[in-house]
């Protein structure tokens, strides 16, 4: 017998974003063509690539497009790159950063597991390049778990980025059906407790995507499990299926319950909360206020 299917949800009004255009918007697509470089904006199909994009924003993805893992939210292509790298892609990167003229730059990578560091040092070679070349740029690194291993996630916070964000994507019951079965929700914790326990001056950051089934009672967890990591940031941004080969949207939430979700989490003491249907774990409005916490915090280091 026809094994029947539940028919899948209609998109909201609220989630529908204009197409990607202007003259910002072409010189980076133009710019990232030019030196190979691959953005996750492109790869992870963005929502909001246009906007960043024209507001000069952009989010750099290191080493290849190839990832060793295989979330089921993910749209990034999963394989083996065999240890393939480009050495000199922190170059590039710094190189590109500074073509741009970007004030704030969001770098982030698919997994590695096949590196014997998992990527690891050139992840922290890019960021000391880029500050090398411009010791002005604020940077915020969104990295991979490691495995846990966190003399590399202590490595990384050496090269002393400004944020440092690692997601935990979705809530604990949910982590093993949504992530790949590598990333654990512990491990994840851990993570953005070892950047805190090696450096308590680096911020540090987590995202949730919405919508994939998860309670209340579950997110309310979340949110104290990464206050109880000191996590400085949070952001929470609706589940979108990438394709019909990946995970399908359980609900479409509503923009006020995202709303009720920002003033829960500014309670509990989050230094800074985005949340809306389209925000996503990088995102203008986010980056525009941790500019100002970061030159703050740079104001008082030097008086
Ligand atoms: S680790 Fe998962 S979310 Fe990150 S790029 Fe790879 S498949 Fe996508």
């Amino acid at each position: 017998m026809e094994k029947l299917k539940a028919p899948r949800l209609a998109k909201p009004s609220w989630l529908k974003v204009k197409a990607p255009a202007g003259e910002n918007y072409e010189r980076i697509k133009g710019l990232m063509g030019d030196l190979k470089l691959a953005t996750v904006c492109q790869e992870a199909r963005c929502p909001n690539m246009g906007e960043c994009w024209s507001g000069g924003t952009a989010t750099i993805m290191l080493m290849g497009e190839v990832c060793t893992r295989g979330c089921r939210f993910c749209h990034v292509k999963t394989g083996n790159p065999k240890g393939a790298i480009d050495a000199f892609e922190p170059e590039k990167v710094a190189y590109s950063i500074s073509q741009m003229k970007l004030d704030y730059v969001v770098i982030t990578s698919v997994d590695r597991d096949d590196l014997p560091d998992q990527g690891a040092s050139h992840f922290a070679r890019t960021v000391t390049t880029i500050k090398r070349l411009d010791p002005n740029v604020i940077i915020e690194i969104l990295t991979p778990d490691f495995r846990g291993t966190l003399p590399l996630v202590e490595l990384l916070t050496e090269a002393k980025p400004d944020v440092f964000a690692h997601n935990v994507e979705t809530v604990e019951r949910l982590t093993n059906r949504v992530r790949d079965p590598r990333a654990k929700y512990r491990q994840s914790l851990e993570v953005l407790a070892a950047v805190k326990r090696k450096d308590r001056t680096r911020y540090t950051k987590s995202s949730l995507m919405l919508g994939l089934g998860e309670t209340d009672d579950e997110i309310h967890q979340t949110l104290r499990d990464l206050r109880n990591v000191d996590c400085d940031v949070v952001t929470f941004g609706q589940y979108l299926q990438p394709t019909q080969r990946h995970l399908r949207v359980e609900e479409y939430v509503h923009p006020d319950k995202f709303k009720e979700w920002q003033l829960t989490a500014e309670g509990m003491g989050f230094l800074y909360v985005a949340s809306g249907p389209l925000v996503r774990s990088s995102y203008r409005a986010g980056e525009f206020f941790m500019k100002g916490i970061v030159e703050k915090q740079r104001r008082e280091q030097r008086s």
